[in-house]
């Protein structure tokens, strides 16, 4: 049952995802002064960077440069999160837009709860971690991950055997397990999407096997293998614990490709392949990488130097396309692969003990379910004015970052940047300088941090 709590508040932006895009439009709209809320249907803010390894081209820590974003939106004058919260509906009107959200019950009261973790490490129930790309565990009742924000426990009740271990172990009477959905609306005079993206099924293409070998991985779960605090603490194969000692990354594996519905270009892969190849280089010296591609697109600042520094490395880089990837003895994968550049001996079988499949980027969400907004035939949100990239059709709707289109973490945060001037730009416009004598907005517009609110 979703109880509708009934309450009407109002927010000039409401920013959809609390991924990096989203933080970085928050942040910029708050330092303005202007009142945002930003909705993130996961336990935590950080999206998807929060859980990588390592960033391109740099190399520099991921989690160092996300967590003092996370930190500074949570911590915000300007700035409210709602984590656990799905948009149900957006009706836009000329007078600012209605949003209703859901907030999804947690079964742990977060004004009591102080993420002492007592409740986790009471619990006996464990499940496939989704923050580890189910490589590890977690427990049923337990805070989404180390830096997540807010450090706060949750109960998944799809694994929870109401045992009352978590009832009586929480020092602060926290654990409510008769929490139901709770639905609000909030009004809202401009509103950023920033709900990013996912990968498409590591199955998508069944030639690849993934279906028959665990040893088949995506690349997100090689990001948390290479990461310091990954489930096993280092790069172990997942079927038997095995150290890889041959690794194949295959490119363009749900991308570039008609027949799955993904023509275009995911833009990254081969970026945080070369990233990933690098990475496993020096965690393991002595293992052979080689990633089978079609065309490496190196487009980006600093991104083709890259690739020379790991061609230099001595990672393999053979051009092919992978037909195929069959099951091979002792839980190996044999890869079949069409050399485009060599007229004779085309055809090759190579023997790896693991493959990482560079899956398309695809939207993770589909706001014309829920809203006038268009998204375009790739299934992204559709940008129709190109001297105005960040402008929906919709006025005062914007969109930054992966939900327009598949993007590396610089241009996602140029991107939210540009959406959080353009709204700041609309509301002045709209709901400024329509309202109020132009001194007095003027006034406004130059005011300090914090003016604004109220
Ligand atoms: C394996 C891999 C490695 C990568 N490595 C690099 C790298 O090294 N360097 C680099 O520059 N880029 C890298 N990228 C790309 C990088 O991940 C993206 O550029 C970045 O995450 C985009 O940020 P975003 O905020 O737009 O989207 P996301 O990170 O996807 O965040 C979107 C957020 O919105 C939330 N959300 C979605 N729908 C809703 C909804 N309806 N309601 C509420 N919340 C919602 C999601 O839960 C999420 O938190 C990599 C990508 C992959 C797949």
């Amino acid at each position: 049952m979703i109880a509708n709590a009934n309450t009407q508040r109002h927010v000039d932006v409401l920013i959809i995802g609390g991924g990096i895009s989203g933080l970085q439009a928050a942040l910029d709209l708050g330092d303005q002064g202007y009142r945002v809320m930003v909705v993130e249907r996961r336990p935590s803010i950080g999206g998807r960077m929060i859980s990588l390894s390592k960033v391109f081209p740099t190399l520099d820590c991921a989690s160092c440069i996300t967590t003092p974003k996370m930190s500074a939106a949570a911590h915000h004058e300007n700035i409210e999160l709602l984590t656990y919260t799905e948009v149900d509906s957006i009706t836009p009107g000329p007078d600012g837009h209605t949003v209703v959200i859901t907030r999804k019950p947690t079964y742990v009261n977060t004004n009591k709860c102080i993420g002492c973790r007592m409740c986790e490490y009471a619990c006996d129930t464990e499940y496939p971690d989704p923050f580890e790309e189910g490589l590890g565990s977690v427990r049923a009742v337990s805070v989404a991950f180390t830096n997540a924000i807010p450090q706060k426990a949750l109960l998944n009740p799809d694994y929870c055997l109401a045992c009352g271990l978590c009832l009586r172990a929480c020092p602060t009477d926290a654990i409510e397990f008769d929490q139901q959905p709770r639905q609000e609306t909030i009004g809202a005079d401009a509103i950023i999407i920033a709900s990013g993206f996912q990968l498409n099924a590591l199955t998508v293409k069944p030639q690849y096997g993934a279906e028959n070998s665990r040893n088949i991985i995506s690349p997100l779960a090689l990001e948390r293998l290479l990461a310091p605090h990954g489930p096993y603490g280092r790069v172990l194969r997942p079927s038997d614990g095995k150290i890889p000692g041959s690794i194949a990354f295959v490119q363009c594996a749900g991308s570039r490709d008609q027949t799955i519905g993904v023509p275009y270009c995911s833009r990254v892969c081969c970026m945080y392949a070369i990233k990933q190849a690098m990475l496993l280089s020096g965690a393991l010296p002595t293992a052979d990488i080689t990633i089978y591609y079609m065309d490496i697109r190196a487009f980006g600042k600093g991104h083709e130097q890259f690739y020379q520094n790991a061609r230099a490395m001595g990672i393999n880089f053979i051009r092919g396309k992978v037909s195929r990837i069959d099951p091979a003895d002792h839980d190996d994968l044999l890869v079949h692969v069409e050399l485009t550049e060599e007229p004779e001996n085309f055809l090759r079988k190579q023997r790896h003990d693991l493959v990482v499949l560079a899956q398309g980027m695809i939207p993770q969400w589909n706001p014309s379910e829920v809203s006038p907004v268009r998204i375009g035939t790739d299934g992204f949100v559709a940008t129709p004015d190109p001297a105005s990239p960040c402008s929906t059709d919709i006025p005062g709707i914007f969109v930054a970052g992966a939900a327009a289109g598949p993007k590396d973490i610089a241009d996602s945060i140029a991107e939210a940047g540009a959406a959080a001037m353009e709204a700041g730009a609309y509301l002045y416009r709209h709901h400024v300088a329509d309202k109020r004598p132009p001194t007095v907005a003027l006034d406004v517009a130059l005011s300090p941090v914090g003016a604004r609110s109220g």
